[in-house]
């Protein structure tokens, strides 16, 4: 993924931020042990002095090492000696253990503090960049994104049935608004779960209100929480991004925040293509529409789209081979209902 020198030092800054709120942590976590158990500086120290010591006996019994071997196999030994400092050294680390399970605290209590064990706050692994760093880049690249302030409030536990009646079955499928909400949420949640392991995609369609949007945040949400990458785009504006950058030869000169990657559509870990067909449709959108999903397929990063039209209507509007890629690897997932939104005005 690539970004401009810009964002670059703005991640790197803020895992330089993470690193130290990390450390500020440790100190602090530190200042409360030597409070509560003040001997545990003393064992510190104790282990200082004799690590210090047994260097030091290292570099000048070095010297006479050969001669030490060949005069005494007693308890003076080099190596009896390196056996006595480990049992030493061994011990009062669990004294210091014992002194912090003493005043409550884990074992692991000054450890060092890493918000990415992972990376160890690096932003790479080696020379790879941590998943970690992907989520960042994208966050970045679409902080002005409503997303995650609908999803703050638009989550799996926040879905409500009562806006789905339970009469009148629908005749396609013999499930009532309700049953059929009930069954995509199922699905929807099984598709985060599984998210990990099974490669899959979503066509979510349906009437207008009839909560489509509001289940695609849901997932958003759950797999933001999970730290993969997710972008989120309507239909209008992933299109108006694309054409911006295929047809403005400026595009790209400038070193802003707002500079739009393709590559991020092709690597996220989730693209989310809202309100599918509210575009102005015509052969350019219907070929870039292919691409982007023909080439995630490919990759086996997933897709969802939504959409308020009917898989019919899906087929005359773009070619048959977006319908066909799209009727073999995803799943369809109709909601129908009545429409919420005026259902919540006029309650
Ligand atoms: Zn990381």
């Amino acid at each position: 993924m690539a970004l401009t020198n810009k964002q670059y030092d703005i991640l790197m800054r803020e895992y330089d931020n993470i690193r130290t709120a990390n450390q500020h942590i440790l100190n602090e976590r530190y200042e409360e042990v030597y409070r509560l158990a003040p001997e545990y500086s003393e064992i510190e120290q104790e282990i200082i002095n004799i690590s210090m010591d047994a260097a030091r006996e290292r570099i000048l019994g070095s010297n006479t090492a050969s001669s030490l071997q060949d005069a005494s196999h007693g308890n003076d030994s080099p190596l009896n000696k390196s056996g006595d400092l480990q049992s030493k050294l061994s011990e009062l680390n669990n004294r210091k253990t014992q002194c912090l399970t003493r005043i409550g605290k884990p074992a692991d209590y000054l450890s060092p503090v890493y918000t990415c064990p992972l990376c160890k706050d690096s932003g790479y692994i080696g020379q790879e960049r941590c998943s970690c760093f992907k989520k960042k880049a994208i966050d970045l690249v679409y902080q002005d994104s409503n997303l995650k302030n609908i999803t703050e409030s638009e989550n799996f536990d926040t879905f409500s049935y009562e806006w789905y009646a339970d009469d009148s079955p629908n005749s396609a499928n013999g499930l009532t608004p309700l049953q059929n909400a009930k069954q995509a949420v199922a699905m929807a949640k099984e598709f985060t779960v599984k998210f990990d392991e099974e490669f899959s995609n979503i066509l979510l369609y349906g009437t207008t209100g009839a909560g489509k949007t509001f289940l695609t945040n849901c997932i958003a949400r759950e797999l933001l929480n999970s730290t993969h990458s997710v972008i989120y785009l309507t239909a209008v504006e992933l299109f108006d991004k694309l054409s911006q950058k295929d047809f403005n030869k400026d595009y790209g000169k400038s070193d802003t925040s707002d500079e739009f990657d393709t590559e991020y559509l092709t690597e996220c870990d989730l693209l989310i293509i809202d309100d599918l067909g509210t575009e102005m449709g015509n052969s350019y959108t219907a070929s870039k529409l292919f691409y982007i999903i023909n080439e995630r397929l490919l990759r086996k990063k997933s897709v969802i789209i939504s959409t308020n039209l009917s898989l019919k209507e899906l087929q005359d509007t773009y070619s048959d081979r977006v319908f066909s890629r799209i009727t073999s690897a995803y799943k369809c997932i109709r909601l129908f209902g009545d429409d919420i939104r005026i259902l919540k005005a006029t309650r």
